[in-house]
């Protein structure tokens, strides 16, 4: 089969697509990009791979295991493709971005490859370009307000940035998505009021660092300007760094009535050895001062955070540095991964790499203490009363409807015909590790009730 005839295939036959994608939420949204930009060139999105004529491995390439999964999905649709052999297969993400040509001769049944600057180009690729990875500042994407197609239906994705500055050194992110670059404060102000008229209730603006956001306005500026946009009731952003959390943007978070009272606050370690050799800018003097400043502003603020197991060079004193950080903060929700070496980065060239065991250890007693605290804080909260937006059915019991708080905790509550997007307000019964379970207030259902009448 020759590329002109795959052209052909899908140029003339029903056009289905199914993106398989890895990793973060700005993976996620640049599916739902994907989407928007393959629709407009007749494709409808599939849930099944067999189904599809294009197929596209959204990938990340954060932590190696994600990228060995990839690894393992893309040889395994090897045998798909010998079958189908009209089917194209395109990797996007990260990895592309990293390897670019280099996949293609990993795997000569891979068709195209686009990194995540260049999704704008996707329709050209469909149409045959193989290689897209180009890093250098990429003005289209910028001026293009690319057609995402949103999955979710009450909860938005916005980008309000590009890339990141900040060279963590453990980190790849700057050099798989670039230099920082900040989206027009007009463009995000249009985009989000056009979800606003398509019914949408909350944002997340999403951006690797959201507070060194600059443009037109600085970020607690956009803040201000977003929280006009009326029908949107909730505004949540990440991620923050620490480093640039400035006064300006804690005050703007305690007085805007739309922004919620979450912020995911990325710590990384609790030793400043540690922190220092992360290159990430802050002590954890200075970090812990800023979680009071925000608790002080936003009482009820919930704050989740990042933290690495294993650092290269991190003792035990280190660890329980970290173990002791946890048990002082009390984050209301944690990620935890063990440190992964990420060829080309500082930290993963570094010698005195610690063993897999280790980290693995430490990343087990990082995620129990946790996993009490957590469940500890979700206990303070049962009787309380509790906003919460609907996002549809519990994934795992159907008999349930789920929805979050705007401190960003999920609740379940038993099955109950009402409307998806609705803001209602329930009291918590039971708080859990991971949620919380909550019964409807059936005298505060004002707005909850669709036209119909129905709750
Ligand atoms: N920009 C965000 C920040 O600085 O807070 C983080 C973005 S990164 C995609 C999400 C998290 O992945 C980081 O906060 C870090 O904890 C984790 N991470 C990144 N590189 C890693 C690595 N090489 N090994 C383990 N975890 C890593
Ligand atoms: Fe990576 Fe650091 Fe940039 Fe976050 S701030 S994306 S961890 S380099």
């Amino acid at each position: 089969m020759s590329e002109s005839d795959d052209k052909c295939y899908i140029s003339e036959m029903k056009k289905n697509v199914y993106i398989h994608t890895f990793g973060c939420q700005m993976n996620i949204h640049d599916s739902e990009k994907m989407l928007g930009i393959l629709e407009q060139e007749g494709f409808t999105e599939t849930g099944d791979p067999n189904d599809a004529e294009l197929i596209i491995f959204n990938t990340c390439s954060i932590r190696q295991k994600a990228e060995q999964k990839f690894y393992s999905e893309l040889g395994r649709i090897k045998a798909f493709k010998k079958k189908r052999p009209r089917v194209q297969i395109a990797v996007a993400g990260c990895i592309a971005q990293q390897e670019g040509k280099n996949i293609l001769r990993k795997a000569p049944h891979v068709s195209f490859i686009f990194g995540p600057q260049n999704i704008h180009a996707l329709k050209d690729f469909v149409s045959g370009k193989i290689v897209s990875t180009a890093l250098e500042d990429n003005p289209e994407i910028e001026k293009t307000d690319l057609p995402a197609k949103r999955v979710d239906g009450v909860r938005a994705w916005v980008t309000i940035m590009y890339g990141c500055n900040n060279f963590c050194s453990f980190c790849i992110v700057p050099y798989t998505r670039g230099r920082e670059r900040s989206r027009p404060t007009d463009k995000i102000l249009a985009e989000v009021k056009e979800l606003a008229a398509r019914g949408y209730k909350e944002i997340t603006l999403l951006g690797q660092n959201v507070n060194s956001y600059r443009s037109n306005s600085n970020f607690p500026e956009l803040l201000k300007i977003l929280n006009r946009v009326g029908g949107i009731e909730r505004i949540r952003f990440v991620t923050s760094h620490p480093r640039d959390l400035s006064e300006e943007l804690i005050a703007v978070m305690g007085d805007l009535p739309r922004v919620c009272e979450h912020i995911h606050l990325p710590l990384q370690s609790g030793s400043n050895k540690i922190l220092r050799l992360m290159n990430r800018g802050y002590s954890f003097e200075e970090y812990i001062q800023k979680v009071s400043k925000l608790r002080n502003k936003i009482p009820n603020i919930s704050i989740t955070t990042d933290i690495i197991a294993g650092f290269p060079g991190e003792t035990d004193d280190d660890h329980m540095l970290t173990i002791e950080a946890l048990k002082k903060i009390e984050f209301d929700g944690i990620f935890a991964f063990k440190f992964s070496p990420r060829p080309g980065t500082k930290a993963g060239g570094m010698e005195n790499q610690l063993s897999d065991g280790l980290k693995s250890m430490r990343l087990i007693q990082i995620l129990e203490l946790q996993d009490k605290i957590t469940e500890h804080k979700n206990k303070l909260l049962e009787g309380t009363f509790q906003e919460i937006l609907l996002e549809g059915e519990s994934e795992a019991d159907r008999k349930k409807l789920t929805g979050r708080t705007r401190t960003n905790k999920i609740v379940n509550i038993p099955w109950i015909e009402i409307k998806k997007g609705a803001l209602i307000s329930v009291e918590i019964t039971k708080g859990r590790k991971h949620s919380l379970e909550g019964k409807l207030l059936v005298q505060d259902l004002k707005g909850a009730v669709d036209k119909k009448g129905k709750i």
